[in-house]
């Protein structure tokens, strides 16, 4: 007998399975826009120098790899919540949110998931249309029922009034899912006044957000990026954030990130947190310590924190002058009107308006790689590179 004889193969992670195709592919002229990380000039996702010195601190101070704590380190917590909460947050003085360290944004979603299956029973969850995909599939393996609010339409355009038309009939106390900033896959943001309105009608309905912040300091700023959390965190008393630390320290592979939770008061923010950490125990039972213990001491040291807050910054311009320099560079094709959007979205990702069809071809023709939603990883482009790209998708759109 085979245990094994009936289990079936299921396709890959389609944008690593475009990695794969990228790699194999000959032209030397071939672009990657697939992946989402970072990638600087040369093509390198760097390690923050940042980084680098608070590595080469620990190595020197580390004096043991003994477990951490069901919540990881102390030290990362703190700093963390102040990052995203702000250094002065009241909630933080009356000790009204805590951070659960989990291993990046998507174990903190997987945390969320969990708690909310578990401890919010008969809630579902609802997404943006379109949403990173593993949402999709990460809520539903942890038993919720997922939903979608309307966010981009077939037309690439943000529909602010049909995401709040649809979310004014959630059902009440259902928890939705909201990007902080840098949508992704989209690119598109909402503006301050939209998020305003958004917050009405979660107070409308009772609904719990769930805040996905992934890309603090991609968008506008690190600061500027934590607005509508902070909004959200001061007039809500309750409220789950996740908060990766993967693209902005640069530590993808170190899976550093956390489930921070805003309680109404401090004795029930321990009710919950006790919840996480019996849940924690059994996914992974602690998190991992490298990336966390990098971030702490790079946030708890005012030279470090400052070099690595230049390094964020220097990044989100990169990010945005490849935005506006690709729309000057489709210009001269007459298409600059055509995709003056890709200037205007904020973070790693572009929702390019390609179709499939022309994705496809960008790939066949020009070895161009794309998603086929027509998602481009604008992060992932390279200045010297923007005429050749500009002039491919003119081929492809005439
Ligand atoms: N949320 C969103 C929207 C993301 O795009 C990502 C990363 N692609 C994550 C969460 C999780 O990131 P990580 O697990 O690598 O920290």
């Amino acid at each position: 007998m085979s245990h094994f004889a009936r289990v079936a193969r299921v396709p890959g992670d389609p944008i690593l399975g475009l990695l794969d195709a990228f790699r194999a592919d000959a032209n030397p002229a071939k672009l990657d826009l697939g992946v989402g990380v970072y990638k600087d000039a040369q093509g390198l996702t760097p390690i923050p120098r940042a980084v680098k010195l608070a590595e080469q601190r620990l190595v020197n101070s580390e004096t043991t790899k003994t477990y951490i704590g069901g919540h990881g380190a102390p030290e990362f917590g703190e700093h963390l919540l102040r990052l995203v909460l702000g250094a002065d947050s009241a909630l933080l003085r009356d000790e009204l949110a805590g951070a659960t360290q989990a291993p990046g944004g998507t174990g903190a979603l997987r945390l969320a998931g969990e708690f909310i299956a578990r401890n919010l029973p008969g809630r579902s969850i609802w997404l943006s249309d379109p949403t990173w995909p593993i949402h999709e599939t990460l809520f539903a393996t942890c038993g919720l029922k997922v939903s979608h609010y309307p966010y981009v339409d077939a037309s690439n355009q943000l529909q602010v009034e049909a995401m709040l038309a649809a979310l004014a009939h959630v059902p009440q106390g259902d928890v939705v899912l909201l990007h902080a900033c840098c949508h992704n896959p989209t690119g598109f943001d909402l503006s301050q006044a939209d998020w305003r309105r958004v917050l009405e009608v979660v107070k409308a309905r009772e609904l719990l957000p769930l805040i996905d912040f992934a890309y603090q300091g991609f968008g506008a700023g690190l600061e500027e990026d934590a607005w509508a959390v902070r909004l959200f965190a001061a007039e809500l008393p309750e409220l789950l954030i996740t908060s990766s630390c993967s693209k902005n320290f640069g530590l993808y592979r170190e899976r550093t990130g956390a489930l921070i939770v805003r309680a109404a008061d401090s004795n029930k923010l321990t009710d919950v947190r006790s919840q996480l950490a019996a849940l924690a125990r059994n996914l992974w039972s602690t998190p991992p310590a490298h990336g966390a213990a990098v971030v702490a001491s790079i946030l708890g040291d005012a030279e470090l924190h400052a070099l690595w807050a230049e390094e964020v910054e220097a990044m989100r311009l990169r990010i945005a002058s490849l935005r506006s320099g690709l729309v000057a560079a489709l210009q001269p094709h007459g298409l600059g009107e055509r995709f003056a959007h890709i200037a205007a979205q904020r973070g790693m990702f572009s929702y390019t308006g390609l179709s499939a069809a022309q994705v496809q071809r960008l790939r066949e023709e020009f070895s161009v790689y794309m998603v086929n939603s027509g998602r481009a990883s604008v992060a992932g482009m390279a200045e010297q590179r923007l005429e050749y790209l500009a002039a491919a998708i003119a081929r492809v759109c005439n």
